[in-house]
């Protein structure tokens, strides 16, 4: 997705873009994309340098960490990044900070994929969960115990334990 100053006449200028994403090319582990892309910017010009703002929304399929089946969700990430002109070289920040992207005066256009490739893994929860009360799969038969039950003796269930674990707590 290509962002060329030029097309902009007056700041500061918004834009709504949607785009699909491609799994391939943008390719986020475990992340499936299953509608477009809803991309919001804000450019605000500030003397040489250009301030973005903006969200970045897609609607997704991830893999539940407990249970492992596949749900809908929707990934939303901010975008934060300052457009200077000039011949240094592009810092990404891992501390939430504004990443600085530099483009040549003669070609001030910047390529948005690799800031939203970015925006959209920093959005990701680190335990998916198709939701909050999961039960997850049976450790001993893998059943999913969400649509079934089975008859394996779980550990929480053995009463002999339980004094014991009045104990520990
Ligand atoms: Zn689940
Ligand atoms: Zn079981």
């Amino acid at each position: 997705m290509i962002l060329d100053l030029r097309d902009i006449a007056t700041f500061p200028a918004e834009f709504a873009i949607e785009s699909e994403l491609d799994n391939n090319e943008y390719g986020i582990e475990r992340v499936s994309f299953r509608d477009l892309m809803s991309l919001r910017l804000v450019i605000q010009k500030v003397q040489e340098d250009y301030y973005c703002q903006g969200t970045v929304t897609v609607p997704v399929e991830e893999e539940c960490s407990r249970c492992l089946n596949i749900f809908d969700a929707e990934l939303t990430g901010d975008l934060n990044f300052i457009i200077k002109t000039g011949e240094g070289k592009t810092e990404t920040s891992a501390t939430g900070e504004e990443d600085i992207v530099y483009i040549k005066p003669s070609e001030p256009v910047i390529d948005l994929h690799h800031l939203i490739r970015e925006s959209l893994i920093l959005s990701l929860p680190l335990k998916p969960l198709c939701d909050e009360d999961c039960r997850g799969l049976c450790p001993d038969c893998g059943v999913n115990l969400n649509e079934e039950t089975c008859n394996c003796k779980r550990e929480e269930d053995d009463e002999r334990w339980e004094g014991l674990k009045s104990l520990l707590e």
